[in-house]
């Protein structure tokens, strides 16, 4: 057991202040993460900023313009949430397909942006080199169990993927992040939140110290109500993704208007493949089409022996969500 100071925010400003000028503080929400990461001795903050009681956080907001959702609300809450269901259904299916049931009552939405690799090697302690827990000790991961890492935007210091499934249909449908910190108010585009690892894959974010995640928000979209999150895992539940597609599509006179792609699970972080949407926009839908834009998704990919089945899965796994998508329209 490492002892650690608990602070209670009474404030976003004092919760703010605290985490600004303790560099290894780490804000609590849910805990589903951060708790998982101290008892496996990855993280070990010498000061935890318990923000769960500050209000104002929790709200989801639909509107004519788009949705806003604070960073402390629920992940089932969201996912549940009859509106958000109907207007923007790839946005609750990527949290409702995320995790378990119990997770998804205690998680936020916030911290589920700002969850960390699953590599076996990070989270396997100091026995394993690993350059985003332990900088410069070198990487396990590469020549070694990679099956479920990156294909995009690796690098010579870490192949680890971005686990989560919420942030890519943020990134799909052009969310922002709202941020607090010591810097005053800003939002960030979700595309332009994560970094991809280079030689510092310990630094996964653009976030700076202080800095709280305290609101999303995602513009309304004709393309985002005809949409679904489409994630294939190893077991039907409670599994991270081996791919994942979020999509979206506008379709006028029997062509596509609009269409958004981004992909999860196989990247360094979650990624918009711009040149998938190219291959749609302005076409009548067939599935070849479809399977096109999915080969033009997974194009680039960098496989090993253990992983290259995921790049025919990914062009099937992008191909089938856009055939979803258009059956919602
Ligand atoms: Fe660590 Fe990244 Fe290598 Fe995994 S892939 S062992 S997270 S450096």
């Amino acid at each position: 057991m490492r002892p650690f100071a608990h602070v209670r925010a009474a404030s976003l400003e004092q919760a703010i202040a605290v985490t600004a000028r303790t560099p290894d503080a780490r804000f609590l929400a849910g805990g589903t993460t951060l708790f998982d990461l101290m008892k496996l001795n990855v993280e070990a903050p010498s000061t935890v900023v318990d923000i769960t009681t500050l209000p104002d956080l929790q709200d989801i907001a639909v509107g004519r313009r788009g949705l806003v959702v604070g960073a402390m609300a629920k992940m089932a809450d969201v996912a549940d949430h009859r509106e958000v269901g109907a207007r923007y259904p790839a946005l609750a299916e990527s949290l409702g397909k995320a995790a378990s049931q119990q997770l998804r009552n205690m998680a936020t939405v916030g911290g589920n942006l700002l969850q960390r690799t699953r590599c076996a090697y990070f989270r396997g302690g100091a026995s394993y080199a690993c350059n985003k827990r332990d900088p410069g000790s070198g990487c396990a991961a590469i020549g070694g169990a990679d099956r479920n890492l990156a294909l995009f935007g690796t690098s010579a210091s870490c192949i680890a993927n971005y686990p989560g499934d919420w942030a890519v249909a943020l990134v799909a449908f052009d969310a922002e992040i709202e941020v607090l910190g010591p810097r005053g108010l800003r939002r960030i585009p979700a595309e332009t939140l994560y970094r991809e690892p280079g030689a510092t894959p310990h630094i996964e974010t653009v976030l700076e110290p202080g800095d709280l995640v305290i609101r999303i928000h995602v513009p309304a979209s004709p393309a985002l109500r005809a949409s679904t999150y489409h994630k294939i895992r190893d077991r039907a539940s409670y599994a991270f993704a081996l791919v994942s597609a979020a999509v979206g599509v506008d379709v006028a006179g029997g062509r596509i208007r609009d269409v958004r792609i981004a992909l999860g699970g196989v990247g360094a972080r979650p990624l918009r493949v711009r040149d998938a949407e190219a291959v749609l926009k302005g076409q009548v839908f067939t599935r070849a089409l479809a399977i096109e834009a999915g080969e033009a998704a997974m194009r680039g990919a960098r496989t090993s022996a253990h992983n290259a089945f995921r790049v025919p899965l990914g062009v099937q796994t992008v191909a089938d969500a856009i055939g979803i998508a258009m059956e919602r329209t």
